[in-house]
């Protein structure tokens, strides 16, 4: 089964090569020769992620999935939410978000946040959704050198580790993109789909 990734962003294709069982090739937008930005204008994670693979189903005509995470902080009242990437403007720089959430929780004692992720799968004219979340908190500085995007700020629960300091594996296992990618998985499993 070979399904395309809707994302341009390599770690998070390697992560989920690290997930996806041997029957199942997940091929990169740059795979299919596709090296157009997804469009992402919805104000929800849901349909950005439904955006993002019905772009590639429509244009390509190839099964597709697509993410969109949010990291939800609670002192902000579930900011920055689907404007995540943007955070700190368009150039989601990855740096400049993290400073600007930091900078806003300066002094709040609050800091439990969560990031979602949903997955929005395109194998026909239905959409399918799968879902997955880590608890967590914003740390009070960047620490850790791995992973990408808010990683060094974020601790998930029951570490004393952000993300950029764990290993991939264990961001994997408790992490919202494989516990949403888990469902994808489960889901496809269950198909007896020849696509
Ligand atoms: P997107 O949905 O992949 O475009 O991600 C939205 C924003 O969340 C971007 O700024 C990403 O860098 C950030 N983000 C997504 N997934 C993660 C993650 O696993 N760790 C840290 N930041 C992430």
């Amino acid at each position: 089964m070979k399904l395309v990734f809707a994302t341009h962003n390599q770690n998070k294709l390697r992560e989920i090569q690290l997930l996806v069982p041997k029957h199942i090739t997940v091929v990169s937008l740059h795979e299919i020769g596709c090296k157009q930005d997804m469009p992402e204008t919805a104000d929800t994670l849901e349909g950005n992620a439904k955006l993002k693979a019905d772009f590639v189903f429509e244009n390509y005509n190839l099964p597709c999935f697509a993410d969109d995470t949010g990291l939800l902080v609670k002192a902000l009242n579930g900011a920055p939410g689907v404007y995540t990437a943007r955070y700190a403007g368009e150039a989601n720089d990855a740096n400049a978000n993290m400073d600007k959430l930091l900078h806003n929780l300066m002094g709040e004692k609050d800091r439990s946040a969560s990031f979602k992720t949903v997955i929005a799968l395109r194998l026909s004219e239905k959409t399918q959704f799968f879902e997955g979340s880590v608890h967590g908190e914003i740390g009070a500085e960047k620490k850790g050198a791995d992973g990408f995007g808010y990683d060094p700020i974020f601790k998930p629960l029951g570490y004393d580790k952000t993300f950029a300091q764990l290993p991939i594996s264990i961001k994997n296992n408790i992490g919202h993109r494989g516990i949403a990618f888990a469902k994808l998985i489960k889901f496809l499993n269950t198909l007896n789909a020849t696509i």
